[in-house]
């Protein structure tokens, strides 16, 4: 089933699909289009062609349809006050970061808002019917669009119109009939001028009629009547039919404006504060017919540098005229629109990254830098920010709150770009040919090589129009589950005890048992979720090893003999096991929190993980932490402890926890049911979720941070124990400390002593050395110290093995005794550490038969080492320390033959 096959079958017939009220009485007339057959209706006698391809299409600018003129905000403001006046409740905007639904990263249409994921199903669940929001939208596949087209956005506000029809909300005849006095009496657009075409929708198994209306071929918006499911040879009306009609807001903006792009009257005063600052020339009567052909060219062709091509070549514009104004004003829109964007992201709480969504953050932020840098462009981006947050705090006043957060993120991003730019200018300067989509996509992955960044680099002309929407392929992966399938059908759920009185010992039946696992009727046993492990203890006296959570059925896995189906069992909980669990689990939120408050906003839970003595907590954060950072975070947590703070568990609807908690509730992810256990701290944590907690945080007794670590880019791990295992962690690092200083004190006491050796050894070379060169024919020792004087008169050899002596004493006594005896040889052998080194010295005479280096090369080999030299002095070692005397044997036996 395609959608063209569906508007086919919907189209043959129009009375039952399309036909509404306020055709009927105002007497619309159903028409084909003579260029492409599409159906569409109109008051218009002489409108004969669809909007795509009417006369008429964009005249509106330069020459708008409305009598008023209303920018982003005012647009937003008759919108909302048309559809109040008509009885709609009109609801703040939901995150742009989509929490609820885990296969979304942005919220990518205002009807989003409202879907929930139930298993396989998508149900709806709307806080007022009928309902009007201005949703925040943030779509990433049209970016080399933005600022270029007039009016592709990378964030829209979807105004979304949304219905049930039951005793309070409406159908088609009504949706259509507020639509058209929207227009006609709200924006005061003359009905000839407004043209509903015909069209589909289809998605998610269901499927319905749309009708998108026009105006001067605009398309300003889109109702949709999701009303049947299954296929076109037999489909059924919905249970819960919905109207779905979503409007952009910047359009309704930009018809009444009529300005060149739609860029001109969204954004404020920042659009003209720029464009002044680079004293571009917009009076000049170009932009209108440039931007009304680039509109048109947009309907025919699909590569973007055409139609860029095209417009200039049409409207006649000079290269000087391009590189004046086009060029410089197409980046101020896409500074403009990608800072906005960012604003809204950030607010809720993403983070520019490598992975995820985080990732079209970064290289919208890397678009920015690079267009800046391209243009030589030198904006203030917090200036820009607080342009954009004073205005659109009109319609959206909770950004007020993140205004800082927003700068310091961009700051820190746009900081890390500059650094990244010399990485990449090497790499660049390696490229030897025009890389082509795929090695555009490879350079960008794996080096962080950004396509602006070439085109700044001049390395290629223009950025191909495929890149962002496969880059954003690429990255749209979705997680998948692992689906384990047990023999579990038919069974009742299982009554969930610690909820509830939580005993540490109960009886139960045994509902089913197969391999090692049971099922009973009702269980005390905590099943792992949500990042908490497990709870052991024993069934019937046999050891629980793991237990999981099927649906709403736990799965006990048990070591030993398993109980038979129907028999009653005995159950005890490990109770230390539990409470260390719990303890941990609540120091989770603790922490978050805490976090939240020193870090800054876009602290999220990332992932967690909670054991009976240790925990982890994964946060979103932009770097790795300092020492300062831990230590705040750790007080803070300690200091909601020590205010002993009712940690207060409450059942809500999930909807209704929505709307009064926000999305901050789904820190540990979308709650697959409608019915959501609230946990809240006092009003510093509130969070959905289904664990273990302590009834007051005094119960935790201590917090103590163990370790962090930036685990992966806008990722950050908090290690931490809670409660006993904090008390043994801080003794236990007490008694380390003190053993370290112990050991850190010998250390150092040795080490003076050394000092102090070596300091005698020094002045007392000189003696040595002159008893050693006084000393008689044959071998004799002086301070461990042994001379032989070859009855040859050949060749002299001295040696020590003395480990009393260290390298200075070795150098100094062997260079002396040499210069003094041409014909001496001197080696010394000591230890230092875990390996022998050795020093060979040879006199001015020895050292022309008899090589120092050599000989170093040679006792260095028996001590299982390596070393050399020149012939007159030579080092190396080894680590045999047991042939220490076979290798100054070794060394006599090529010294004295
Ligand atoms: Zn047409
Ligand atoms: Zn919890």
């Amino acid at each position: 089933m395609n959608k063209k096959e569906i508007l086919e079958k919907f189209s043959a017939d129009p009375q039952r699909y399309y036909n509404v009220n306020l055709f009927e009485e105002q007497g619309f007339e159903r028409r084909s289009c003579n260029v492409c057959n599409r159906f569409f209706w109109t008051l218009d006698s002489e409108r004969v062609k669809c909007p795509d391809h009417s006369d008429d299409t964009y005249s509106f600018i330069g020459d708008p349809p409305t009598s008023k003129r209303f920018d982003y905000t005012q647009s937003w403001k008759e919108v909302e006050s048309f559809f109040v006046k008509n009885n709609h409740t009109s609801i703040n905007r939901y995150p742009v970061v989509c929490r609820w639904r885990d296969d979304l990263y942005f919220t990518i249409a205002s009807i989003v808002d409202f879907q929930r994921v139930m298993g396989s199903k998508v149900v709806f669940e709307f806080p007022a019917n009928p309902l009007v929001v201005p949703q925040t939208c943030l779509r990433f596949k049209d970016l080399e669009n933005v600022g270029v087209t007039g009016r592709h956005f990378s964030s829209f506000c979807m105004i979304g119109q949304h219905s049930i029809p039951n005793e309070n909300g409406y159908w088609k005849d009504e949706c259509v009939n507020l639509d058209f006095n929207l227009l006609t009496q709200q924006f005061g657009i003359a009905k000839k001028e407004i043209t509903f075409v015909e069209d589909v929708w289809e998605g998610g198994g269901s499927f319905g009629s749309s009708l998108e209306y026009f105006v001067r071929g605009l398309e300003l918006g889109n109702a949709v009547f999701t009303e049947f499911q299954g296929d076109l040879s037999s489909y059924k009306t919905l249970d819960q039919r919905i109207i779905d009609m979503g409007a952009g807001l910047e359009r309704f903006a930009w018809i009444t404006m009529g300005t060149p792009t739609a860029y001109d009257c969204c954004f404020g005063p920042i659009t003209q504060k720029l464009i002044q600052k680079v004293g571009i020339d917009t009076n000049s009567s170009v932009l209108v017919p440039y931007f009304t052909e680039i509109a048109k060219n947009l309907e025919l062709y699909d590569d973007l540098a055409q139609v860029r091509k095209n417009a200039i070549k049409t409207t006649g514009l000079s290269d000087e005229q391009i590189n004046q104004i086009i060029t410089p004003l197409e980046g101020i829109y896409l500074i403009i629109d990608h800072i906005r964007t960012l604003i809204f992201a950030i607010s809720d709480g993403a983070l520019p990254s490598n992975v995820g969504g985080g990732y079209n953050l970064r290289i919208m932020l890397r678009r920015i830098v690079s267009t800046m840098g391209r243009l030589k462009l030198k904006f203030d981006l917090d200036e820009i920010i607080d342009i954009q947050i004073d205005y659109l705090k009109n319609t959206y006043p909770e950004l007020e709150n993140t205004r800082e957060d927003v700068k310091e993120i961009i700051s820190i991003e746009t900081g890390r770009y500059d650094i990244s730019k010399q990485r990449m200018q090497k790499i660049v300067s390696k490229l030897n040919k025009e890389p082509k989509v795929e090695d555009l996509i490879t350079l960008y992955e794996s080096d962080g090589v950004t396509p602006e960044y070439l085109k700044e680099m001049k390395v290629i002309s223009e950025i191909p129009s495929t890149f962002y929407s496969k880059l954003s392929d690429l990255h749209q992966s979705k997680k998948q589950k692992d689906q384990v399938n047990l023999p579990l059908e038919g069974i009742l759920d299982t009554e969930l005890l610690f909820y509830g009185e939580d005993p540490r010992e109960f009886s139960a039946k045994v509902l089913k048992s197969f391999e090692n696992f049971v099922v009973l009727d009702k269980t005390a046993f905590y099943a792992r979720g949500g990042g908490q492990e497990p709870d052991y203890g024993e069934i019937n006296g046999q050891e629980i090893v793991d237990i999981t959570k099927h649906g709403n059925i736990v799965v006990h896995e048990i070591k030993g003999e398993i109980p038979k189906e129907g028999d009653v069992v005995s159950c005890k909980v490990d109770g230390k096991r539990r409470e260390g669990i719990t303890k941990n689990h609540t120091s989770t939120h603790i922490i978050n929190t805490s976090a939240r408050s020193v870090l800054g906003s876009w602290v999220w839970q990332h992932s967690a993980f909670k054991e009976e003595d240790h925990a982890r907590l994964d946060i979103t954060h932009h770097s790795a932490l300092t020492d300062e950072d831990v230590s705040s975070i750790e007080k803070a947590a300690n200091s909601i402890i020590a205010k002993s703070i009712p940690v207060k568990i409450e059942n809500f609807d999930r909807g209704a926890a929505e709307q009064k908690y926000g999305f901050r509730i789904y820190q540990g992810g979308v709650v697959p049911v409608k019915s959501v256990r609230i946990v809240s701290i006092g009003d510093l944590d509130i969070e959905a979720c289904g664990g273990t907690h302590v009834a007051n945080t005094q119960d935790i007794e201590q917090i103590k941070i163990t370790k962090t670590k930036r685990i992966q880019d806008g990722v950050v791990r908090i290690e931490f124990v809670s409660g006993d295992s904090a008390k043994e962690f801080v003794k236990k690092k007490q008694l380390y400390s003190e053993s370290k200083e112990k050991e850190e004190k010998l250390k150092e006491q040795e080490k003076e002593k050394r000092i102090e050796r070596r300091q005698i050894a020094k002045e007392r070379i000189p003696f040595i050395a002159k008893s050693l060169l006084e000393s008689e024919q044959g071998i004799s020792t002086i301070d461990e110290i042994t001379i032989e004087l070859a009855e040859s008169g050949k060749a002299n050899f001295c040696y020590s093995t003395s480990n009393n002596y260290d390298d200075v004493f070795h150098i100094g006594l062997g260079e002396m005794l040499c210069k003094t005896d041409p014909k001496m040889i001197y080696c010394g052998l000591f230890e230092q550490g875990d390996k022998i080194r050795v020093i060979v010295y040879a006199g001015d005479d020895i050292s022309k038969e008899k090589s120092a280096g050599e000989i170093v090369r040679s006792i260095s080999q028996i001590l299982g080492g390596a070393g050399g030299g020149s012939p007159k002095f030579a080092q190396g070692g080894g680590t045999d320390k047991s042939k220490k005397e076979d290798a100054i044997k070794n060394a006599k036996s090529m010294i004295i033959e």
